[in-house]
Order: C-alpha cells, then structure tokens, then sequence
C-alpha cells in the first residue's frame, strides 16, 4: 500500500518493445483493457494493450473494491454474475493473494421509500438467482451489531464479493502478460489510423502499430479520444474521494453503505471509507456539449453532484485540453500520464464524522491514506460497450459510471468476444451506442 496512489514516480513494470502489427491493439490499461487483452491472448490472438500511465494508475486502483451484483441494471447483473466466477478463476491463476473474498454488500436504509427502491432490485436478484435478501430493523442490526443507530432495514447480498484494486489489476496484467498480452506502459494512443474507412492502425508516441481491430477502453479520456475521430459520445467524468484508515478491529466483514458514509473491511485489516456526499463535475465544453443528455439524471438526484467552474488543467474536459492533435506531436494522453485528483477536505471530514458517528467506539478514526479518482459516467448510468458504427474495426467498452471494477473481468471477456465477432452470450442491446443519437429515451440505471 506505501506506493498507492500510482503516480509517475512508480517505476515502470510493462515496457516491451512496440511491435510493428498486432491483431488487436487496446488503449487503456485499467481493469477493462487488461481482462478484455488477456481473454483475447487467451485465444491465441496477437495484443497489445497500450496505457499512457501505470496499469490501472487511474479508475481500477482507486475504486473501492466492491465486487457486487447487488444494485445493478438488469442487462449487467447477467455479465457480473459471469464476472464473480471470473474473479475467482483469475484470483487462483494470478498466483498471488489480491485481497479476495466473499463477505457480502449491504445497503441500510433509513426511509419506507429507499426500502422500497431495494425491493424493485429483489425482483431482479430473484430472477437471475442472486440471493439478495431485505432485513427489517432487528436483522439489520443483528447482522452488523455494532452500529450505534438503528436502521429501518437494509438489502444485503452475501455472495457480493470484495478485492484490492491497487493489488488485482497488475496481477491480472500480470497474468495477461505471461498469456502473450504484450504491454507498454507509458505509451500513449495518439491517434487511430484508418485506411478505407477502416481501422488500419494506431499511432502511439512510439510509432505505429498496424493493426485491423481496435479496442477503445480509456476510461476518462475515451471521449476526447474518439471526438478527435469523429465519433460523439456523451461521457463526462466527476471527482470522487476515497479514504483508507489504518488497521482497527473489525466491525463488520463486507462493504456497507447508505447515504453519509460507505466503508469496506480490507485485506489489511483496515476499512476504506467514502462519504455519501456529491461528487464533483469540472465544467468544461463537453459538460456543455453533453447537459441536455444529463437532465433525467440530474432530475433524479438533484443533489448528487457539485460543479465546479474549471477543470485543472490538462484534465479531459479543461477548457485548455487541445480537441485536435496530429499524430505526429504530444497529445494530451502524455501531457497527463496519470489523472491524479486532489481529494476533497470537507469530503474527508465527513466521512470521519459519519463513521464515528455509526461507530462511536472509535474515539478516532486513524486515516492513513486518502485520494481521489476521476468516475466516467454515462447520461444513464450504464456503459457503452459496441462497435463503433463510424469506424469498422473500432470497439468502444467505456463509460462504467462508477461500477466497473467489480464487472470488469465479466465485460473483458465480452468485449474480447465482440472484437471476434463471437456469439456473446449476454444482450448488449442496453449499452450499444446508438441509444444517445438514434432518438431512444433515456432510461436511467440504478445509481444505488
Ligand atoms: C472513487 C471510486 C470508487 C469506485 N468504486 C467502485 C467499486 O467499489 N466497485 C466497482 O465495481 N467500481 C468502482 N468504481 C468504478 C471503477 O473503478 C471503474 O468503473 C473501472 O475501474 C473502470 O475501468 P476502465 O478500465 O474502464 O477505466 P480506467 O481504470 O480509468 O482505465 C483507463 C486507462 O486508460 C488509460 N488511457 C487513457 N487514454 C489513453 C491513451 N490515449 N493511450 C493509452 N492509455 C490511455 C488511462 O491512463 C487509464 O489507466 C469506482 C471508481 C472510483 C473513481
């Protein structure tokens, strides 16, 4: 953990030689890039996965290692589901202890509405087998006895499961690695090269690689890749800040939230906290570009984000963040190799606040660590996961809105499946493109 969060200063551990072609080039080297290039190795396919930074130095580090199916759309729950086996699988093969564990998810309830919002997703569990389960007030204390308050009932999911993201995605890079996968760190995707309309390689600041099939999984930075491309989608990220408290006894096993504070025992014998509070949004031009799409969800939760005047610079959405770049010179990738958001004061404040309030035990709250990450959110709170109908050739798997660390081995296995044009085994209808041009309303996914 000394080393976390990833920054430059980490040394490089990916730095293979750049090849002249691949059968599949992935740019982004966070927990989707890298799951998506190892099923892809897996079946004998020639990939090179490209990051900027670190392997997962951004998003797939900093979440809060929640694997859970609790709360989801109904179109991932099947694919997360996938992904808990998954998990397991590569948590044996990765040879290395990444923090896994089934010890459960819970959400605790104050209100008759919020409990009422838990039992429209029972319905869902139930149809797909999740044992997903109410509690009223006496099981909801008897299940975590040590909270201070009483709760009029919680949702809980014993199976949802729980891992290091700083630990587990260089372990599966690792892994995908020793698959073939060949890796370069501090390297970014320029530009895509197109040759009859198609994908025909990408230029990356250490040439280029000919290839036919690429895979966009860039997390925050996805839309300002493709738009130089042509290619709108309406993703905007927002900050979002994470604590960890030194080793402290143990009061509950799995990851709890309700609206103050959410925490999550770790590995080491520490909990990770967040507040419930807002995130916040760096207005820039695609926040302007992109408003009318965010007014259902704004609408739902009037409340949950803050904004702010300007992005730091060289964020995705700063106001200063060159649009168009040519192959050929630096493009805004490597001027920012690692989004590294300060974490927010009042945020940490908070969450001191909240947790000792639950658990008034603890007279102090030893806070080790705190940071933050930048989430890549979608108007409806799901991802896009398509082909690209610009650009044959061209996948886009982005857009996890908060959630995607947890699905993460379940849509690399689809997206490596969808680059082969495989049967995927899943519906992709919920996260194809088109929903944001093609007049579809928007149906907003649970923000749980
Ligand atoms: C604070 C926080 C808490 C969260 N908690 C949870 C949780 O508990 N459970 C859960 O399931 N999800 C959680 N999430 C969400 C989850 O972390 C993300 O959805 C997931 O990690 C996204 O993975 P990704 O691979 O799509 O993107 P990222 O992890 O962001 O990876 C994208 C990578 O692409 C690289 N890149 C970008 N552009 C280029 C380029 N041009 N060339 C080369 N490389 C490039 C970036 O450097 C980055 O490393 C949380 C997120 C945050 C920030």
């Amino acid at each position: 953990m000394t080393s976390f969060p990833f920054t430059e200063a980490m040394p490089i551990q990916f730095q293979a030689p750049l090849p002249k072609a691949s059968e599949v080039v992935v740019i982004g080297g966070g927990v989707i890039g890298v799951t998506t290039a190892l099923f892809l190795a897996r079946r004998k396919i020639s990939v090179t996965l490209l990051e900027k930074g670190r392997i997962a130095c951004e998003q797939s580090s900093r979440n809060w290692g929640w694997i859970r199916q609790q709360g989801r759309d109904a179109a991932e729950l099947p694919i997360v589901i996938e992904a808990q086996r998954l998990w397991r699988q590569l948590a044996e093969e990765c040879g290395q202890d990444i923090g896994l564990k089934q010890t459960g998810v819970t959400y605790l309830a104050r209100t008759d509405k919020e409990m009422a919002r838990f039992a429209k997703f029972l319905k869902i569990a139930e149809m797909h087998g999740v044992d997903t389960r109410l509690l009223d007030q006496g099981g909801t204390a008897k299940l975590i006895p040590a909270m201070s308050r009483t709760f009029k009932g919680a949702m809980t999911t014993p199976s949802d499961m729980r891992a290091e993201p700083w630990v587990a995605v260089p372990a599966l890079a690792r892994l995908a690695a020793r698959h073939g996968v060949t890796i370069i760190e501090n390297c970014a995707a320029r530009m895509l090269d197109t040759a009859a309309g198609r994908i025909s390689g990408v230029w990356t600041e250490q040439g280029r690689i000919a290839t036919s099939n690429a895979v966009v999984a860039s997390g925050a930075w996805t839309s300002l890749f493709l738009r130089a491309h042509g290619v709108s989608i309406p993703q905007l990220s927002v900050r979002a800040t994470v604590a960890a408290t030194a080793p402290m006894p143990e009061i509950h096993s799995g990851a709890v939230a309700d609206e103050h504070i959410a925490f999550r025992r770790r590995h080491d014998g520490g909990y990770t906290l967040a507040s419930g509070g807002a995130s916040q949004l760096y207005v820039g031009p695609d926040a302007f570009r992109h408003a009318t799409k965010y007014l259902p969800a704004l609408m739902a939760n009037p409340f949950g984000t803050h904004y702010l005047p300007a992005a730091p610079r060289g964020y995705p959405d700063s106001w200063s963040t060159p649009r168009r770049w040519n192959a050929d010179e630096q493009s805004p990738f490597e001027r920012m190799r690692i989004l590294n958001p300060a974490p927010k004061a009042s945020a940490l404040r908070d969450m001191d606040r909240e947790f000792r309030a639950l658990f008034p035990q603890f007279e102090t709250v030893p806070l080790k660590k705190s940071w933050a990450g930048m989430i890549d959110a979608m108007p409806d709170v799901v991802p896009i996961v398509d082909r690209a109908a610009e650009i044959p050739g061209l996948v886009i798997a982005t857009g996890m809105s908060g959630h995607g660390f947890g699905i993460g081995p379940g849509m690399g296995r689809v997206v490596s499946d969808l680059v082969q044009g495989n049967e995927i085994g899943h519906n992709l209808h919920r996260f194809r493109q088109s929903r944001f041009s093609d007049g579809s309303s928007l149906e907003l996914g649970p923000s749980l």
